[in-house]
């Protein structure tokens, strides 16, 4: 299945990355700060860093696996607790299955190997991801 994953590429000067090459790429938060980066960029789900590319990866990996490893981000990350507070496991679960489902729509849009940008709308609270 298609997936995001961090990809080193810096073809701009404001281009940035400080996660694994390959790891899974997902969105993450953003922060109503706008010189920060979060509303350019996806975070890897096992460096917990981002990156301003991405590439999408055609990975041996099932709808479940994605989702298990999502999971583990919300734990190690700290959400999971959180997100439990206000709906239990039940919580945790939608949100890491919408976010993977968001991720996953993105990723099929573009053939195996394609290189793609993320953007942030603050005015329609969307992600956008385009061909870089
Ligand atoms: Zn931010």
């Amino acid at each position: 299945m298609k997936v995001l994953t961090i990809h080193h590429l810096k073809q701009r000067e404001d281009d940035f990355c400080f996660g694994i090459e390959g790891e899974l790429a997902l969105p993450s938060l953003v922060c109503d700060s706008k010189r920060c980066g979060c509303d350019r960029a996806f975070g890897g789900l096992n460096s917990h860093q981002a990156s301003t590319t991405l590439m999408v990866r055609d990975l041996d990996l099932t709808y479940d696996d994605v989702v298990t490893a999502y999971l583990a981000y919300l734990e190690s990350a700290g959400w999971a607790a959180l997100l439990r507070t206000s709906g239990g496991d039940d919580e945790v679960l939608r949100y890491a299955q919408d976010m993977v489902a968001e991720a996953l729509a993105f990723a099929s849009n573009y053939p195996d190997r394609q290189v793609v940008r993320v953007k942030f709308d603050r005015k329609t609270d969307d992600w956008k991801v385009l061909a870089a």
